[in-house]
């Protein structure tokens, strides 16, 4: 309920006006994002790669009414990964396609998708597409596909809620696709989606197990320490070394668990977002997990 509720507000003006007005609004926010500017973003990709990690930083943003902002998105991207390659940085690209005009127009998101992607080849480095709500799967893959056939630099996020995804994930790894695998962070109806989070992670364990016995390398994308212990068990009983996979989770949350598993030998790539659009992606972040939200409240009232 609590859930519905703040994903309803995420896309809200309303609310996003008092949360992005408030000190504490703001504050609470830093703690999933790594600041305002580019060089706050590549600041703390600095620290984490010291630390062993390796990171993909998003610049945050979608939703995107008009053709400028995301022609401004896309040159956006262009310079953080010259940025990235000038300064030696162990670090790929998150995107979301609504963010490079996917809402206004399909064959603008794949022209910038596809200016991003050249740039990334340049440089060796690897631009993963977010998934993002239900309105917007299927031209998502529709791009993707289009884009990524001729060079393979990038991969797509997969949502474990979607009762669609294995058969995505059937036809993604037919063409040697690099796949995150998630639970999904959007409002889905039931007549798509899994809405009891036993089914959501029985479909994870279950997707995990498809996509580790592919041989392509793949990412593990969840907090969930049940879902990432079995992960490293189907990969032990099936003789799939740590080299082969990696875990990805979000900057600011347990960071004991990131931690941890680096010690254990595992990959860890850390998703960074940094930028001035950060109230849906903390609204989310705050559905996740409502004790976020009481936090949040306490604190509001007390200021
Ligand atoms: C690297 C990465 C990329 C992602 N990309 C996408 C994407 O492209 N599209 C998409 O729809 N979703 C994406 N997500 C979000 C994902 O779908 C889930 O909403 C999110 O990861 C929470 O689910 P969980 O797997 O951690 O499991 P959960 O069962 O939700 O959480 C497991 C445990 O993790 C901790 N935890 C989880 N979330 C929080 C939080 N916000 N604050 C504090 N603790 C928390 C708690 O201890 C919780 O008990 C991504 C997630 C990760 C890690």
């Amino acid at each position: 309920m609590l859930r519905s509720i703040l994903l309803y507000l995420s896309n809200k003006e309303a609310p996003k006006k008092i949360i992005m007005g408030q000190p504490l609004g703001r504050r609470m926010a830093a703690r999933f994002i790594a600041g305002e500017e580019l060089e706050d973003g590549l600041r703390v990709v600095r620290r984490l790669n010291a630390e062993g990690f390796t990171v993909t930083l998003d610049l945050l943003g979608e939703s995107v009414q008009g053709a400028a902002e995301a022609e401004a998105a896309c040159q956006a991207y262009v310079r953080l990964l010259d940025r990235l390659a000038a300064d030696g940085l162990n670090s790929h690209v998150s995107l979301k396609l609504t963010q490079l005009g996917l809402a206004i127009e399909e064959g603008l998101a794949c022209r910038h998708l596809n200016m991003i992607c050249e740039c990334a080849a340049k440089h060796q480095n690897f631009v993963r597409v977010d998934m993002e709500g239900s309105a917007f799967t299927e031209a998502t893959l529709r791009v993707f596909r289009k884009v990524n056939a001729p060079r393979q630099v990038a991969g797509i996020a997969i949502q474990s809620y979607l009762y669609r995804s294995q058969k995505d994930v059937e036809e993604l790894l037919k063409g040697g696709t690099r796949i995150r695998l998630v639970k999904g962070a959007y409002q889905e109806p039931p007549d798509i989606a899994y809405q009891r989070k036993r089914d959501v992670d029985r479909s994870y364990a279950r997707l995990t197990e498809t996509l580790l016995g592919s041989g392509i390398y793949h990412a593990i994308a969840t907090h969930d320490e049940r879902l990432i212990t079995a992960t490293q068990n189907y990969a032990r009983a099936h003789n799939i070394s740590p080299e082969r996979y990696e875990f990805q989770l979000l900057y600011g949350i347990r960071r004991d668990l990131q931690r941890g598993l680096l010690r254990q030998g595992e990959r860890v790539r850390v998703y960074v977002p940094y930028g001035r659009h950060w109230y849906p992606y903390f609204m989310r972040r705050l559905a996740e997990r409502p004790a976020n939200l009481f936090f949040l409240l306490r604190n509001l009232f007390r200021d």
